[in-house]
């Protein structure tokens, strides 16, 4: 069982407590540029709902939560103009994973070549 932090800094952005720079918002998912792109193009996806990570999504959100979530995976790949090009969608999970915002979320990663680090 998954606690959620409340007080991650996603979850304050979605309550808007603190600004974030929104590209694309939908029913149930909110987009916005990485505050430290790692690339030209690096945008956050997240849903708006409580979810720890990716499996804890899967696992407890509804139908209509996931597919709005990865139809708005293209519709923000096409909108921020790297459908065509290419881009990398990643999400980090946990502690092995990488994961340091505890709010499930993947990044959209292009504009320029993105080389493969599975460090
Ligand atoms: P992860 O390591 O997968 O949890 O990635 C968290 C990402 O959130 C990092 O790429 C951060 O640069 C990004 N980030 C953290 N705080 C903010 C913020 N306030 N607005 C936008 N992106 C953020």
């Amino acid at each position: 069982m998954k606690t959620y932090d409340n007080q991650n800094i996603f979850a304050k952005i979605l309550r808007g407590e603190i600004p974030c720079d929104k590209v694309f918002e939908s029913e149930f998912t909110l987009a916005f540029k990485d505050i430290n792109p790692a690339k030209k193009v690096h945008i956050v996806v997240i849903p708006k709902g409580s979810y720890v990570d990716v499996n804890h999504f899967t696992e407890k959100a509804t139908d209509k939560e996931i597919v709005d979530f990865f139809k708005s995976l293209n519709l923000i790949s096409n909108q921020v103009g790297v459908a065509d090009s290419g881009y990398r969608a990643i999400t980090n999970l946990g502690k092995d994973g990488g994961q340091e915002v505890p709010h499930f979320h993947m990044h959209i990663l292009g504009g320029e070549h993105v080389t493969l680090d599975i460090s």
